[in-house]
């Protein structure tokens, strides 16, 4: 065993000596990080700086961050189900859900989802009854989809394999449940059974990382595996999920990426990153005063020999205080996609504007969402070359003749996946009638706009819709196109006079033959 692990275990009064649960089996992140490898060499002890070695200091801070979250933890729908719920299997659930929702998702974005998931599916059994279309729907906007699949798959699983009953430790959640990580689990387990696990996620990394100066790559499995041994250590053994939730909620609302409140911190007794910068301050007042004396234990352990230090390439760097930590390798660039997608528009029979959504493949990004017909494109295809591969794809999948030219460029709407920046090129087409679209191609449909939003679409095609709907708007009320373009479409065609009123059909010419 690590130091640092004998530390944990010590600090943890002797918890798995004395045959208690042990940690959760596998390192890994709420972002995936890999389980250290059995064969390998066990790494270096990180120094004492770096560690949560004294009893009464542990104590002490766990003492401080809970009386800190009683007084000011924020009031959430899921923190009032998990208080409030006497069924083990109901509470369980209703955390469950809100840690998958809180994946990559501000909280503030996730209570409205949260409400409305609670208030359709308020057991597991009513989530394994559903539909995933139904799911999709509830999810759009919400982004990671896949999030919403699994979460179905795994209560499905809990009904027709576990007999409805949750497992009810962090290790057989994590074992037994699809989508359910280590973090997840642990969260699961302390907050719901009341578990004495850690959990580690960003916010908890930032904390943690502050709180005892570590400055070596936060996403490497090394330095996770040292965090989830920390976090296991800290837990406070009686209240588990509140300590859990108050790091996290620390780590949300104090101690920030950018701009850390270290002033109103309840622990800032406990951080070495905030002693550092004191220090720091300490020794420039009295250089100023021309008293300076050597600025004693605010240097890193060692350049090289520390698992946790900075790199000696990248040492600490004053200007930046306590935001030196945590540190991660440099991100991977974002894939640089473009797409073509067509707004398909026709008039309802009530006169309402009508799109044509298609549906996605059941797996990949975006599984099983709606969307515009689209048509990936190569990097700096130009535009009338652009038109004419959507011409094509359309007229493929409809099966009638499109004329490139018909298609009007509305213009470009960008959207940030987690790894691909994604641009769509956005068309319009106007129809004043129907197309028979290939059975044997995706399923889809026309919807209203109000259907269109109801639907299971993304955040992308509803910013492509917006796009589309400012452009009209630009020159004249809906369902009347631009003056402009009227103009020009019936110069085109003859059928009208300039500056006559014209009506949409006249406007919508259907496609003509190549
Ligand atoms: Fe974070 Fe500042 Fe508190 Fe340290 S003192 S834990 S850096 S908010």
């Amino acid at each position: 065993m690590s130091q640092l692990r004998a530390a944990a275990a010590a600090a943890a009064g002797g918890l798995r000596r004395s045959g208690g649960r042990a940690a959760p089996p596998a390192r890994r992140s709420r972002k995936g990080a890999s389980p250290r490898k059995a064969a390998a060499p066990a790494p270096a002890p990180p120094p004492a700086r770096h560690l949560f070695s004294d009893p009464a200091e542990i104590e002490a801070l766990r003492r401080d961050l809970l009386a800190w979250y009683d007084k000011c933890k924020r009031d959430l729908p899921w923190r009032t189900r998990a208080a409030t719920e006497p069924d083990a299997d109901r509470r369980a659930y209703a955390v469950w859900v809100s840690e998958i929702m809180l994946q990559q998702t501000q909280v503030a974005t996730v209570i409205d989802y949260y409400n409305r998931w609670m208030q359709k599916w308020p057991t597991l059994q009513a989530l394994a009854q559903a539909s995933l279309e139904e799911v999709n729907e509830l999810w759009a906007g919400l982004g990671y989809y896949s999030r919403g699949k699994r979460l179905q798959e795994a209560a499905r699983k809990v009904v027709s394999e576990l007999a409805g009953q949750m497992p009810r430790t962090a290790e057989d959640l994590q074992k037994l449940l699809p989508g359910v990580g280590q973090y997840t689990a642990g969260a699961i387990a302390s907050i719901s059974y009341g578990q004495a696990t850690g959990v580690v996620d960003g916010n908890v990394i930032r904390v943690l990382c502050r709180l005892r100066c570590i400055g070596a790559d936060s996403s490497s499995p090394a330095v996770i595996d040292w965090l989830w041994d920390m976090a296991n250590a800290l837990v406070d053994r009686s209240r588990p999920g509140d300590f859990n939730q108050a790091l996290m909620e620390l780590g949300a609302t104090v101690c920030v990426p950018k701009a850390p409140l270290c002033g109103e911190c309840p622990v800032k007794q406990h951080c070495r990153a905030r002693l550092r910068v004191e220090k720091e301050l300490a020794f420039a007042s009295q250089k100023l005063f021309g008293k300076a004396t050597p600025v004693p234990d605010v240097e890193d352990c060692g350049a090289g020999g520390c698992p946790l230090c900075p790199p000696a390439a990248e040492p600490w760097d004053s200007s930046l205080g306590v935001t030196n930590f945590p540190r991660k390798a440099a991100k991977k660039q974002p894939r640089v996609a473009r797409t073509a997608t067509c707004v398909l528009e026709r008039r309802g029979c009530h006169g309402d504007h009508e799109y044509l959504i298609v549906q996605r493949p059941s797996s990949g990004l975006l599984a099983g969402l709606w969307e515009f017909p689209s048509l990936p494109l190569a990097q700096d295809l130009q535009e009338e070359k652009q038109k004419e591969a959507l011409a094509d794809h359309l007229q493929a999948w409809m099966g009638q003749p499109v004329v490139a030219g018909d298609l009007q460029l509305i213009g470009e709407v960008v959207h940030i996946f987690s790894h691909i920046h994604q641009t769509y090129v956005v068309y319009s087409l106007s129809l004043d009638r129907d197309v028979t679209l290939d059975p044997a191609s995706s399923p889809s449909r026309w919807v209203t706009e109000e259907e269109f939003h109801a639907s299971a679409v993304s955040t992308a095609m509803k910013k492509v819709l917006k796009a589309c709907e400012k452009q009209r708007g630009k020159g004249s009320s809906p369902g009347q196109g631009s003056k402009r373009k009227r103009g020009a479409k019936a110069q085109g065609t003859g059928s009208t006079s300039p500056g006559t009123q014209l009506s949409l059909h006249a406007f919508l010419r259907p496609p003509t033959a190549p």
